[in-house]
């Protein structure tokens, strides 16, 4: 849970003058986390005070029931460009409430939608290894844990978690389950010291987790085994991620306007051209992130097949994928070795930024992109109208 100094201010998110305040501070603390072992709880802290954390219950600015997708990813690129590991975490606490909409029971919601209110940080962990997460069922409504998560971003600084694994029932597997664990009521979860020495996003504290032992009640389960995975909100999450690693990209072009122009270098012809080729690349991100946005919100309204929602998240992730290794490749070229050096701020985003590019199964994406596309009866020209 993120300690509350101050009263929760209404949300900075409808003031632009307030919201870049918080994030301009956001982005001046990254370098105090750049640890291993570490997290940026002073960066939630202020999220939580602007009222970030609440942005998308019922009745606020981006309300989930109401759409806003391209709104809500503007604002993940725009925390993930003041800190990439503060994005990750707060792209996978937006995830959870969503999960949270999607398939909680009423009263879940609501104790849910209380807990955010109080500054409970929610994730989502569903990565792991060999030895990942069995749910017993016990008898009686209750359940208990065993296994580990890894990556599992914010670790014991997240007080709401979103877990899953194999539900077990009389010994048989039953399907993926959800559960979201109160963490109060658990000792803290030990951590596997050997797991988190990245190359980058140090600060997202992505450790991993062991939850044997931890015995839950069928309120804390969400939803049904399975709806974790149903799509098109499984893979088209995918544009939540591409917003943030574009801050990322958005930041390094930023970092580079501001040096080029301290060293009188703006003029220079040849890196009048790396400046185009970076803006074009930022703002074709932009977009990929309006029209992802766009299209989630419209197809989703009128029932659209999920595998054209999923096709276009794909694409959109794949694009931005490319988009942001190129602007690091232009951005190193640009700035030169001096300009990565500490304490100037390229080393540090392109590390979090490599790291953060890594997400799963790239390759599939790719193929499932063409597999759509190859089998559309469709003409070209109507695919995505
Ligand atoms: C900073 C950070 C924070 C994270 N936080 C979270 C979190 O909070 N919660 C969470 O659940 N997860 C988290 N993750 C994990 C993340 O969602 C991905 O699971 C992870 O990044 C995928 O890593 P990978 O590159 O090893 O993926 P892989 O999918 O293993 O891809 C690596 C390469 O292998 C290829 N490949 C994939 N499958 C196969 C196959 N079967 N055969 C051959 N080749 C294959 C891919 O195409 C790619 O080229 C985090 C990751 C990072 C980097």
């Amino acid at each position: 849970m993120i300690s509350r100094e101050q009263s929760t201010k209404q949300t900075a998110y409808t003031d632009p003058e307030a919201l870049a305040e918080v994030l301009a501070h956001v982005a001046d603390l990254a370098t105090e986390t750049d640890t291993e072992g570490d997290f940026p709880e002073e960066a939630f802290q202020l999220l939580a005070q602007a009222g970030l954390l609440a942005v998308t219950l019922p009745g606020q600015p981006l309300d989930h029931t109401q759409g806003h997708t391209a709104q809500l990813l503007t604002l993940l690129k725009r925390v993930g460009s003041a800190n990439l590991a503060v994005g990750r975490v707060y792209e996978g606490h937006i995830n959870a409430l969503l999960l949270a909409q999607l398939f909680g029971n009423p009263e879940q919601r609501q104790q849910w939608h209380a807990d955010v209110r109080q500054h409970h940080l929610f994730s989502v962990w569903n990565t792991q290894a060999d030895d990942g997460i069995l749910i017993h069922e016990l008898g009686g409504g209750r359940y208990e844990l065993e296994g580990y998560k890894t990556f599992c971003s914010g670790a014991n600084w997240v007080s709401r978690p979103l877990v899953t694994g194999e539900l077990m029932r009389q010994g048989h597997k039953s399907g993926w389950q959800m559960c979201i664990i109160p963490t109060e009521r658990i000792a803290p979860l030990e951590a596997d010291a050997r797991f988190w020495k990245p190359l980058g996003m140090r600060a997202s504290a992505s450790f991993k987790l062991n939850f044997t032992g931890i015995v839950l009640d069928e309120s804390d389960l969400l939803g049904k085994p399975g709806n974790y995975f149903q799509q098109p909100y499984f893979s088209g999450g995918a544009i939540r991620f591409a917003a943030v690693q574009l801050g990322g990209a958005e930041a390094l072009l930023e970092a580079t306007r501001l040096m080029l122009r301290s060293m009188g270098r703006v003029d220079d012809v040849f890196q009048q051209m790396r400046l185009a080729e970076m803006a074009c690349q930022i703002e074709s991100g932009n977009l990929w992130l309006t029209q992802a946005g766009a299209n989630n919100d419209a197809w989703l309204h009128d029932g659209t097949d999920p595998a054209r929602i999923v096709a276009y998240a794909n694409m959109t992730r794949t694009a931005i994928e490319a988009i942001c290794l190129r602007v690091m490749h232009l951005c190193e070229k640009s700035v030169g070795a001096r300009g990565l050096l500490r304490p100037l701020p390229f080393e540090r985003i392109h590390r979090d930024l490599t790291m953060y590019l890594r997400q799963p199964a790239p390759d599939a994406t790719l193929v499932d992109i063409g597999r759509w596309v190859g089998h559309q009866t469709t003409a070209t020209h109507d695919l995505w109208t």
